[in-house]
């Protein structure tokens, strides 16, 4: 048995060794990455429940990899978010959302356009989240055109920089979403302390909502609870007609998933966008 405890421990330590050289591995090539410009945002639709125009879209970032194909943010985002590279890409989200922003108001077409913002951005000593409202002001846009989408993780960290940081991103007058609404555990003790304009009701919830009577419940009494607070309601991963039906009948302000359209390159999505008119 001791024999094997110690074989189970060597094992133990090569898997550790081999996941911190995956670590680097990937770390510098995302470094690598960056330089090449293998980062890209793409852009989802929003709809109006009511009309199904698309009124705003998420951007979503993805990795072009050479090698590796399509590479999707969960893989690399977390490790980002470990070693500041999160920052270059926050930049790189608000850029590229900045020039869709452009584009769509040139088009005579505008649309507001959310972004993730890691709680990172906010937490950091130096970030660039404050210079965000001059430079979109630089090119005659204003911060309301923008929805930076928050996940509570942020809220959590209470009085420190990232809570004076939001409320005077609030007070440049950008828009903010609550994401991944009701995952948490205290989503409704901030709904109550933030100056939230929108929250996102989490896929989860919206995966269940045709068979399972909870689920159903759970979508409408958040969204009749978001509306008593003067909160407009987002539902995220709709696939189905009838998730599109219940929630449009429930009230749902938004909705955004696959059903509308999956996230889209850049050119494609202002070329959609503009075919549907107005
Ligand atoms: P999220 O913010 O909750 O984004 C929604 C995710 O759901 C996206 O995955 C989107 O592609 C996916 N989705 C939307 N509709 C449907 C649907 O109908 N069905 C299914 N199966 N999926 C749907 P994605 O693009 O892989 O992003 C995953 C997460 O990575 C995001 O979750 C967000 O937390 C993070 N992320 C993405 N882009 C950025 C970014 O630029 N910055 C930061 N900090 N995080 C990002
Ligand atoms: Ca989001
Ligand atoms: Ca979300
Ligand atoms: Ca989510």
């Amino acid at each position: 048995a001791k024999q094997l405890g110690r074989n189970g421990f060597t094992l133990f330590n090569t898997e550790l060794r081999e996941q911190a050289e995956q670590r680097i591995l990937l770390l510098k090539d995302m470094r690598h990455a960056l330089t090449q410009n293998q980062f890209e945002m793409h852009f989802q639709p929003i709809v109006s429940m009511q009309t199904k125009k698309i009124t705003k879209a998420e951007a979503l970032i993805r990795w072009q990899h050479p090698d590796k194909g399509m590479i999707n943010p969960a893989e690399f985002i977390p490790l980002a978010e470990e070693t500041q590279l999160i920052h270059q890409l926050g930049e790189l989200a608000f850029d590229q959302a900045v020039h869709v922003l452009q584009q769509t108001r040139d088009l005579n077409r505008p649309i507001q356009l959310s972004i993730n913002v890691s709680p990172i951005q906010f937490s950091a000593k130096h970030t660039t989240l404050l210079a965000w409202q001059q430079q979109l002001a630089k090119h005659q846009l204003t911060p309301d055109m923008l929805v930076l989408e928050i996940t509570e993780g942020l809220m959590m960290q209470g009085e420190g920089r990232s809570q004076k940081r939001l409320t005077k991103l609030i007070q440049q007058g950008f828009s903010i979403a609550l994401d991944d609404f009701g995952t948490g555990y205290s989503s409704l003790a901030y709904l109550k302390q933030m100056d939230t304009e929108f929250i996102k009701i989490d896929k989860r919830f919206v995966d269940g909502i045709e068979h399972n009577q909870n689920d159903l419940v759970l979508c409408e009494t958040m969204i009749l609870m978001a509306h008593q607070l003067g909160l407009k309601v987002i539902a995220e991963g709709i696939e189905t007609a009838t998730q599109h039906e219940l929630l449009k009948q429930a009230g749902c302000d938004f909705g955004q998933g696959y059903f509308y359209s999956k996230p889209l390159p850049k050119t494609v999505f202002i070329n959609y966008l503009t075919a549907q008119g107005h």
